[in-house]
């Protein structure tokens, strides 16, 4: 039985990842019926800001997407289009492995880093509920609630047990934030104790920050709120090797949604020189969510011997290669 995916390629260098992706998955020999629907910053401005019906109505038919990036303006416009998807699907938990692929030479190529951020995906400062008090005051209204910080922590916790992970580290500054992030402690330690086998730890994020740059081997697993999971996901992926790479998964109770981490990369669009490994790395997650676990495998396998061998890599991990000369050379591997 075929599966049916939506497939939403995007804007930027999303659709060139795109189409990178769609080829090295084909070619594990899964069968899949990819519905590709538009979602783009063109797109969006047409629909007012709306998410088209089309793009939901494919989602609700196949409950599995993997995406592309979409701009979202800075400082104006719209709200982002990633923020809005993932809260109407409520894609409440963003799962981002960051591992280092073998052979690269990044400046942590000795250290053995191998870590998983669980970002809580629906409020926090992304409840988009900014207010002009009067003009040139401003608030922004960080949303924090015991129910969608206790479903991420035990979405963690139960997903760390699941895969034999041993501690997870909970990301806060309930230090300044007594409320809100105190709150998400105090979920996150309620959790901690139904898995006495789990070690449990806090960090202050600004501490956090430091640790991951100093001694980045130290972390297994990072639950924190919306906003600093954001932010240390980037810092997390330069530690590897960049943007390029670092794949990510958002889990509803329906629906799974695979993005990788990055952004649509203007500066580099549409030059065929983007890196297609973080959304190929995120179309594994998507394989082993539709049970192929084989093929999952077989196409981690492929994507770490191109890295390995090192002759067709893209710019930004060191390499000369295109976006299609990487895409073959993963073929070739498989
Ligand atoms: P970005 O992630 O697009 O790019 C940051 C830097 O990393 C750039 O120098 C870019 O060239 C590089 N980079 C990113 N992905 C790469 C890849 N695959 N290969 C090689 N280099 C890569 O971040 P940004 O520039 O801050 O954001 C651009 C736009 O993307 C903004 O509109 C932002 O809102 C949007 N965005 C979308 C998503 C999403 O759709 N999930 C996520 C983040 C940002």
């Amino acid at each position: 039985m075929p599966h049916t995916v939506t497939l939403i390629p995007g804007d930027g260098i999303g659709p060139e990842v795109a189409e990178a992706t769609v080829r090295a998955v084909e070619a594990t020999g899964v069968a899949i019926g990819w519905e590709r629907v538009e979602l783009t910053r063109v797109v969006l401005d047409q629909c007012r800001g709306e998410i088209p019906q089309a793009v939901l109505d494919s989602l609700a038919r196949t409950r599995v997407g993997l995406k592309g990036p979409v701009t979202t303006a800075v400082a104006a416009g719209f709200p982002s289009v990633n923020v809005v998807l993932r809260k109407r699907l409520d894609l409440f938990a963003n799962v981002r492995p960051v591992r280092m692929l073998p052979g690269l030479k990044t400046r942590y190529r000795d250290t053995h880093i191998d870590l998983i951020i669980f970002r809580e995906n629906t409020e926090d400062l992304y409840a988009g509920i900014e207010h002009e008090v009067v003009k040139d005051v401003v608030t922004s209204l960080k949303v924090i609630t015991r129910m969608a910080s206790e479903r991420i922590a035990r979405y963690t916790f139960a997903y760390a047990r699941r895969v034999g992970r041993k501690k997870v580290t909970a990301v806060h500054k309930a230090n300044i934030m007594k409320l809100s992030d105190g709150l998400f402690l105090r979920c996150a330690r309620q959790v901690a104790r139904e898995y006495p086998e789990i070690e449990y730890k806090e960090l202050i994020v600004d501490n956090a920050c430091m640790q991951l740059v100093m001694r980045p081997e130290q972390f297994d697993s990072l639950l924190m709120p919306n906003l600093y999971g954001d932010i240390i996901s980037d810092l997390s992926a330069g530690l590897v090797g960049g943007l390029g790479l670092v794949p990510g998964a958002n889990f509803g109770a329906e629906h799974a949604v695979f993005e990788a981490v990055h952004g649509s990369a203007p500066d580099i669009a549409g030059k065929g020189i983007a890196n297609p490994t973080a959304l190929m790395q995120s179309s594994v997650l998507m394989l082993e969510h539709l049970g192929e676990s084989d093929a999952a495998k077989r196409l981690q396998s492929a994507i770490e011997r191109v890295y390995t061998e090192g002759k067709n890599l893209t710019q930004d991990v060191g390499g000369t290669s295109s976006t299609g000369q990487f895409t073959d050379a993963v073929l070739q591997a498989l």
